[in-house]
């Protein structure tokens, strides 16, 4: 499927749906946005990270900050932090560069890396959008997480590209029908930007009514 370059939903989405399909939904659809410690160390991370318009050279790499990449086949449009472009045979012509170059997106993310594929799946659809553009193959790329400073390298294999394309067209089926899903509170609620908002604990009880109910009993002496 192609999907209409007038409705690109944001790339970035992506790590949020894979994480909760309701904290994507209230972020992307009802446009909440709740900051919490996480989100603003995060932008201020990959506000060093997009420094806009830079272009260094060092060595046989040339590197790119804040590129805007898209891709009709994802229906998906967002920003790399970083494109490294690495001297080789098998990479494509740059305008003003002499050589061939390989693409080689690199994401940063705050805290550690994560036991989900939520990362993984962000830098692999970025690479997608890369390929579409650039009209080239990349087989890897990595995540610099800010806490053990250091790069991850991510494969960008068949089934992660899969899974990619899978959660692209289930976030479009969303987003047309304009449902945000109940609350399923999991272990992952406790980092939740939008835990507040979101009041997962609404969701074990039956009705609101119910909730307060029990609150105010349990807050007699
Ligand atoms: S609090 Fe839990 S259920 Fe609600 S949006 Fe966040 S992760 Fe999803």
């Amino acid at each position: 499927m192609t999907y209409n370059e007038q409705e690109f939903l944001q790339l970035s989405g992506l790590q949020h749906f894979s994480f909760c399909r309701r904290q994507w939904a209230l972020i992307h659809i009802e446009q909440q946005w709740q900051e919490n410690l996480r989100t603003v160390e995060g932008r201020l991370l990959h506000g060093r990270a997009h420094d806009e318009q830079q272009r260094e050279r060092g060595g046989d790499v040339l590197i790119l900050r804040g590129l805007s990449v898209f891709s009709g086949q994802l229906g998906l449009s967002g920003k790399c932090d970083v494109v490294e472009f690495h001297l080789s045979q098998e990479g494509i012509p740059l305008q003003g560069e002499e050589g061939l170059w390989l693409p080689f997106p690199v994401e940063y993310k705050r805290g550690e890396p994560k036991k989900d594929d939520a990362d993984r799946l962000q830098l692999c659809a970025q690479a997608i959008c890369l390929e579409e553009m650039l009209c080239c193959k990349i087989a890897q790329g990595a995540l610099f997480y800010g806490e053990i400073k250091r790069r991850v390298p991510v494969a960008f294999d068949a089934a992660l590209r899969d899974e990619v394309v899978r959660l692209s067209d289930e976030m479009y089926a969303l987003y047309r029908r304009g449902h945000t899903p109940k609350a399923r509170p999991t272990k992952g609620c406790n980092a939740c930007s939008l835990k507040e908002l979101c009041l997962p604990g609404l969701a074990k009880h039956r009705s609101a009514a119910t909730y307060l109910t029990r609150y105010i009993q349990e807050d007699e002496p």
